[in-house]
């Protein structure tokens, strides 16, 4: 079914107007609807036929295409099963290889900005590789057997619909997860979000149903919130992405690159940025005071020289591996 419209009465939705395939339109009453549609969703269109303001939507175009490509994997081949080399607004391309089911490898090179797009023939692809600073991914695809074409996406505008700033809402009606906010997916945060929006509309239902799209808006807009910022912060690291970079903004990017280059010498850093970019730690914990003094000295140590492993092409069997690393 397709769902394309909203049916409402006075200053409440009552239900969806829905269209099964090949058939005709059915009304459908409800006390609740919800809006689930995804990132394409046309909820606020729906709100405007009915004579509501839409949302003001915050708008960044990350610019970033990923070129993908499957490739056969020789089981034992690397000591590793995932690889990534991250973008950074001074070389601002990379590429991730990571080990799937029915020994492929999922490879996938991406460039962010102008003139940054991975190439889709095969020799361009292999030479995209070339550039990363980390030979391990280039190495792969020169001995890998490739087990399609490389594979072209464009990575969609990250989209906030502001509900929580609207004055008049009918009763009835939400927007969730995606419909709400869709975020840049680099940052794997858009399924944490819309699980933590679901635990909201559980608290605000516990309540009652007295102004329930009001609150549950507000409560969803804290928990999107810092996600927002923190992916919308990161793509404004690059200087060709277009957008509004407040004080904090600049603040914040500023001092997570210092904390970036602080984590190749202390891993408790580096552990708790990714505890924070994974949405497990909220962002004060970025400053604890063992955390900044950590930061700052590293800052008055100049930049770290990070130490460079060899191309990791030996074999190892993870036992031993395990052994290995519990020897040293
Ligand atoms: C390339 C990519 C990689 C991602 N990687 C990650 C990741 O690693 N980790 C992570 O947490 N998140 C990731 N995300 C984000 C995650 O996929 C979304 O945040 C999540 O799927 C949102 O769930 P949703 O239910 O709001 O929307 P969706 O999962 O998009 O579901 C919406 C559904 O509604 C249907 N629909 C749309 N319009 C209508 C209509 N009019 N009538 C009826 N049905 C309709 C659609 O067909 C779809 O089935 C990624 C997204 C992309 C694009």
């Amino acid at each position: 079914c397709e769902a394309v419209g909203l049916l409402a009465d006075g200053g409440a939705v009552t239900g969806a107007r829905i269209l099964p395939r090949g058939g005709a339109e059915e009304h459908h009453d409800a006390d609740l609807v919800v809006d689930a549609t995804g990132r394409g969703n046309r909820g606020p269109t729906w709100l405007a036929e009915l004579g509501y303001q839409p949302p003001v939507e915050d708008r960044v175009d990350p610019r970033t295409v990923y070129v993908s490509r499957d490739y056969r994997r020789i089981p034992g081949e690397t000591d590793w099963s995932a690889f990534i080399s991250s973008p950074s607004p001074a070389a601002p391309y990379g590429g991730v290889a990571i080990s799937a089911e029915g020994d492929r490898w999922m490879v996938t090179l991406l460039g962010i900005g102008p003139d940054q797009a991975p190439p889709t023939d095969p020799e361009g692809y292999l030479a995209f590789a070339g550039r990363l600073p980390a030979p391990e991914l280039h190495a792969l695809l020169s001995r890998a057997e490739p087990l399609g074409p490389p594979k072209r996406m464009r990575l969609p505008t990250s989209v906030r619909r502001r509900y929580e700033h609207l004055t008049r809402l009918p009763e009835g009606f939400l927007a969730v997860a995606d419909a709400m906010c869709s975020f840049n997916p680099a940052y794997g945060q858009g399924m944490t979000v819309a699980a933590v929006e679901a635990m909201v509309l559980r608290d605000c239902l516990r309540q009652g149903r007295r102004d329930l799209p009001r609150r549950f808006f507000a409560g969803a807009a804290k928990v999107v919130d810092v996600p927002w910022d923190m992916a919308v912060g990161a793509d404004l690291r690059h200087p060709t992405i277009v957008g509004p970079r407040s004080r904090r903004t600049r603040f914040l990017n500023g001092y997570v690159t210092r904390l970036h280059a602080a984590a190749a010498r202390h891993p408790v850093v580096g552990r708790r940025f990714l505890s924070v970019a994974n949405l497990m730690t909220p962002p004060p914990g970025l400053f604890a005071p063992g955390i900044v003094a950590r930061v700052l000295w590293s800052g008055r140590r100049g930049t770290p020289q990070v130490a460079r492993p060899e191309p990791m092409t030996r074999v190892a069997e993870p036992a031993a591996r395990v052994e290995e690393l519990a020897a040293r």
